[in-house]
Parts: structure tokens; C-alpha cells; sequence
């Protein structure tokens, strides 16, 4: 297939090259960073979409997606399709929809968990909204990019599984972390603790899979004086998405709302930028009590 790749970042650098790996043409355009090798350069995201079946975005945020939208749409060919892999506002999500569908071409948003790993080694998982027809067509580049893809719904629905999603990594995170800071406190070892848990009822991702307890269960960001991973901020970012479709959808979401102001505080006061989400546990560490 022939694919415009349009932000060639720390996710979007990786996913190109897997798709020119698997035979397919791709030409990207990224504002600074450099295109992997076999992925042609374009000068414009316009120019990278002219000729493209498949346009594919992995930006920022919602704002720069609907800026590079209002160029990329009127240039795609007739029969293309949009497909948005950021992380965005599901308003940004429909209203981009909407900016393609006037022009009659289908979209979808597509946001993925994963990380840098998972775009790297190709086992993203990719939670898609919009058209059935559009899925068919993007589905074999997904399972290039991934290993799982789900269609979640309309225009929108892949976002709204993705906030969703994180809103309750980051609720069970700093839940994991306060119950090992009260753990120690108590005088219970970690790794009693790691082996109660990890196989009862409080068991989830951040205790099995992502231990924030350095030396404790699996290898995790932990064991690497909490270097990235998935970076605290950008777990910030997804919690204040979540809280603002909670706001536009009229949803009750105290966990998801404190857990956005706890990685808030953590971001901007504490130290906590650059370092891993799960690093709220030497944070829990310091401070009893806020
Ligand atoms: P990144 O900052 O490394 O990459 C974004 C790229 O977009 C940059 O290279 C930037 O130059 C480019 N860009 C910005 N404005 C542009 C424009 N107008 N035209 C063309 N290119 C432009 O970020 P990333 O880590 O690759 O994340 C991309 C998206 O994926 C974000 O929405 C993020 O929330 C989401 N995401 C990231 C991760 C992760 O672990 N990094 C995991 C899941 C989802």
C-alpha cells in the first residue's frame, strides 16, 4: 500500500519503519525529526498525503492534529482514508471525522497502548473508532504496526477506550504505590507483599506487570531508577483527557479526577517530570500524608 506517515516521533518513527519493513511504500513528513530509513521524506504533510491510500498521524495533541487535518484533507486522493494514531480529546477526534467525512473520505481514530516497545517490536494494540469500511481497509497495516486491533465503535470510540483505559492505570498506579508506602510502614516485606497481591483481589497491570517496587516482580521502569517507561507526564496528559470528556460528558469521576491532580502536583511540583508514572511510589515514600 502506499502510506503518508505524518509525525515520525519517539511512536511514529518506529511504526513507519515496521510498515517499510512489511513491503509497504511510505513517505512521511515530521516537522524535525528525521525519517527512518526506507521512509521517504515529503516537504509538506500535504505533499507526503497527495498520493497516499492511507494517511497516517501520530502527533501530540488534538490542536496540532486538527491543524494538520484542515492541509491533509483537501489534498488526500479520493477513495483515502485518515487514520489518527495520537492520543487526543475525543472532541478533537469527532471533529476531525467530521472535517473528512465532508470531503466524503473515511477516517478513524486509532490510539494505542504500548509504547515505545510496542511500536518498536510491532505488538501495539490499536483501539479504533469510525467506519467498518475504513477498518477493513486500514486492518492489515494495524496488524503490521500491532498485534491487536478492536473496533471499539463510531467516530471518537477509539479515544474514549483509550482515556478510559488510562484513567484506570492511573488510579490503580498510585493505588499500587500508597498500599506499598502503608505496607512498609507497617513493617510488611515488599516481596510478601508482591506474592499476596500479585495473586488476590488488588492484583492488576501496575502490581503483575509494572511493579513500581524496585527489585519486586517483574522487570518494570522500577529496576531502572524509574526512567521512562511511560513517563509521568504523559500519563498527566491522559488523565486531564479523560477528565475533560468527563466534564463535556457529564460524568462522575472523583478516582480518575484526584488521580489527574495527584500527577499534577507530582509533574509540576515534585520532581516528577522525566521520570516514570510509577515513581509516585518514592513520592508516597517521602510524604505520609497530603
Ligand atoms: P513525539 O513528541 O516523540 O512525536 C511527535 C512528533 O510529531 C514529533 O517528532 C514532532 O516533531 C511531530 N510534529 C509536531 N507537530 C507536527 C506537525 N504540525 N507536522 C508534522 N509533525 C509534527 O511523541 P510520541 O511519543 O511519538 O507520541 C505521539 C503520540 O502518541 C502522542 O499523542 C502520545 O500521547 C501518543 N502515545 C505515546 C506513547 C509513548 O509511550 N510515547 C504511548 C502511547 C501513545
Amino acid at each position: 500500500m502506499k502510506i503518508a506517515f505524518i509525525g515520525l516521533g519517539n511512536m511514529g518513527g518506529p511504526m513507519a519503519a515496521n510498515l517499510v519493513a512489511a513491503g509497504h511504500k511510505v513517505i512521511g513528513f515530521d516537522l524535525t525529526a528525521p525519517p527512518p530509513e526506507g521512509v521517504g521524506r515529503a516537504t509538506t504533510a500535504a505533499a507526503a498525503a497527495q498520493e497516499a491510500e492511507v494517511v497516517i498521524t501520530m502527533l501530540p495533541n488534538g490542536q496540532i492534529l486538527r491543524d494538520v487535518a484542515k492541509e491533509v484533507i483537501p489534498a488526500m486522493q479520493e477513495d483515502a482514508v485518515l487514520c489518527d494514531c495520537s492520543t487526543v480529546d475525543v472532541d478533537s477526534a469527532k471533529a476531525v471525522a467530521a472535517m473528512a467525512a465532508e470531503r466524503g473520505l473515511g477516517s478513524l481514530d486509532a490510539p494505542v497502548s504500548g509504547g515505545v516497545g510496542g511500536a518498536t517490536n510491532g505488538t501495539l494494540t490499536f483501539m479504533v473508532g469510525g467506519d467498518a469500511k475504513s477498518f477493513e481497509i486500514v486492518k492489515p497495516l494495524f496488524d503490521v504496526m500491532g498485534q491487536k486491533a478492536v473496533h471499539c465503535g463510531e467516530a471518537g470510540a477509539g479515544q474514549a477506550a483509550k482515556i478510559c483505559n488510562n484513567m484506570i492505570l492511573g488510579v490503580t498506579m498510585i493505588a499500587t504505590c500508597e498500599a506499598f508506602a502503608l505496607a512498609d510502614k507497617l513493617g510488611l516485606d515488599r516481596e510478601k507483599m508482591f506474592d499476596v497481591v500479585s495473586t488476590s483481589s488488588g492484583q492488576s497491570w501496575s502490581m503483575n506487570t509494572y511493579c513500581p517496587a524496585p527489585g519486586v516482580g517483574p522487570q518494570s521502569p522500577a529496576d531502572n531508577d524509574y526512567k521512562p517507561g511511560f513517563a509521568a507526564e504523559l500519563m498527566l496528559k491522559d488523565l486531564r483527557l479523560s477528565q475533560q470528556a468527563a466534564e463535556s460528558a457529564d460524568a462522575d469521576t472523583p478516582m480518575g479526577k484526584l488521580a489527574a491532580a495527584l500527577y499534577s502536583a507530582f509533574v509540576e511540583t515534585e520532581g516528577g517530570k522525566g521520570r516514570d508514572f510509577s515513581a509516585m511510589l518514592p513520592r508516597f515514600e517521602k510524604r505520609s500524608r497530603t
